[in-house]
C-alpha cells in the first residue's frame, strides 16, 4: 500500500511526509483492518509532523480522523463485518485500569495511545484500530463529510462540555479553523448567541455566513459579556483579553493539545468572581459516540476543503497557514464520495 511516512519531524515547507509504498498492516488480535477513504488534516498532525510533540514512534504514518471499511477482521472480533464502515479517532486504546478509567475519565488514562503518534494513522491506503475503540458509521454517511467529526467535531464537544454550554447562552469562540466552525453548528443547534474573534477574513465571512451574532478581533468591545468562552487559537497570550470578556462565573475552555506561554494573569481582573479557566484533554468513546449521534441528528455538514492524497504535504501547510475555510480532508481513495 501506498503511505505517507514521518522519519523526522521537520518543518512542514522542508516536505517532512515521504509517500512510500510499504506492506499492509495485518490486524492484531482484537484490532481492524481498515480501508482509509479519507482522512482528516488536524492541527495535531502539523504538531507531530513538527516536532512540537515529540515523536513516539519512528516512522509514523499521521492522521487521526479517518473514515474507511472495514477489510479485514483480527482474531477475537466480534460485532463488526467485513464491509462495515468505520471511523478511526486520535483515541486509540486505554488502560481500562487505572483510577481514570475506572472513574470514567479515560481521556486522562496513564498508558493511553493515540493513532497517527503511537500508531500508524491514516495518511496511508489502510490502518488498524482496536474494534473496541473505532466508532460505527452508518453506511449513508459522506466519508469526506464525516472526516473533520472525528478529531475536530469530538474535540469541539468535549470543550463545550468542558465550557458548560447550556441552550441559549452566550458562547465565545477564539479562532474559526475546523473544530470552531463544527463547535459553531452545534451551538446555533442549541440556540446559543456565538461571538466569533478571527483576524482572518475567510474565517470571519464563514463564522458571518454561519449567523455568528457578533464577529470581530481580540482587543474590540463586545455587546455583551460572555457566559462562555473556547480557545481554539493555539496562543496562550489570548488567555488574558479573553477571560476579561467573560462574565461572572464565566468559564473558559482551552481547547488545543498545544499552547503557547501564558502571561501573567491578574487575579482580580482575570479570575476573581469565581471565572474558571479549563484545559479540554483529548476525549473519551462516550464524546465520541455522543456526538457522532448529534451529527447525524442536527445534522452536521462541516464545510470542508480536499486535498488528493498524494499532496500531504501542501494540505498540511495550507492548515499551517491557515488556508482553509473550515476543515481540510485528504482524499485517500477514489470512491470517497
Ligand atoms: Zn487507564
Ligand atoms: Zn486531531
Amino acid at each position: 500500500m501506498r503511505a505517507h511516512l514521518l522519519h523526522k519531524p521537520a518543518p512542514v515547507e522542508a516536505e517532512p511526509l515521504t509517500l512510500e509504498e510499504v506492506a499492509v498492516p495485518e490486524p492484531g488480535r482484537g484490532e481492524l483492518l481498515v480501508r482509509v477513504l479519507c482522512c482528516g488534516i488536524c492541527r495535531t498532525d502539523l504538531h507531530i509532523v513538527e516536532g512540537e510533540l515529540p515523536p513516539h514512534k519512528q516512522p509514523v504514518v499521521p492522521g487521526h480522523q479517518i473514515v474507511g471499511v472495514v477489510e479485514k477482521l483480527g482474531p477475537g472480533v466480534q460485532n463488526w463485518n467485513i464491509g462495515d464502515r468505520a471511523g478511526i479517532a486520535w483515541l486509540r486504546s486505554t488502560c481500562q485500569q487505572c483510577r481514570y478509567c475506572q472513574r470514567g475519565r479515560e481521556n486522562l488514562c496513564e498508558h493511553a495511545t493515540f493513532t497517527g503518534w503511537d500508531h500508524d494513522g491514516g495518511y496511508a491506503e489502510y490502518a488498524t484500530v482496536p474494534a473496541e475503540y473505532a466508532y460505527r458509521l452508518p453506511a449513508e454517511v459522506d466519508p469526506v463529510l464525516t472526516a473533520p467529526l472525528l478529531c475536530a467535531g469530538i474535540i469541539g464537544y468535549r470543550a463545550l462540555k468542558r465550557a458548560d454550554v447550556r441552550p441559549g447562552s452566550t458562547l465565545g469562540i477564539v479562532g474559526f479553523g475546523s473544530s470552531a466552525h463544527i463547535v459553531m453548528e452545534v451551538a446555533n443547534y442549541w440556540g446559543c448567541e456565538v461571538f466569533v474573534f478571527s483576524r482572518q477574513p475567510h474565517h470571519r465571512e464563514l463564522a458571518r455566513q454561519m449567523g455568528a451574532a457578533w464577529v470581530g478581533t481580540i482587543g474590540e468591545e463586545i455587546p455583551r459579556k460572555l457566559e462562555h468562552a473556547i480557545l481554539f487559537a493555539p496562543s496562550g497570550k489570548l488567555v488574558p483579553p479573553v477571560l476579561e470578556y467573560l462574565d461572572k462565573g464565566g468559564i473558559l475552555a482551552i481547547a488545543g493539545i498545544y499552547l503557547s506561554p501564558v502571561p501573567e494573569l491578574n487575579y482580580e481582573k482575570h479570575l476573581y468572581f469565581e471565572k474558571e479557566v479549563r484545559s479540554v484533554t483529548a476525549n473519551t468513546r462516550e464524546d465520541g459516540h455522543e456526538l457522532l449521534e448529534l451529527a447525524v441528528r442536527i445534522p452536521l455538514r462541516p464545510h470542508v476543503t480536499t486535498v488528493p492524497f498524494e499532496e500531504a504535504n501542501r494540505g498540511l501547510l495550507e492548515l499551517k497557514r491557515d488556508r482553509f475555510q473550515g476543515s481540510g480532508v485528504l482524499v485517500v481513495s477514489a470512491d470517497a464520495r
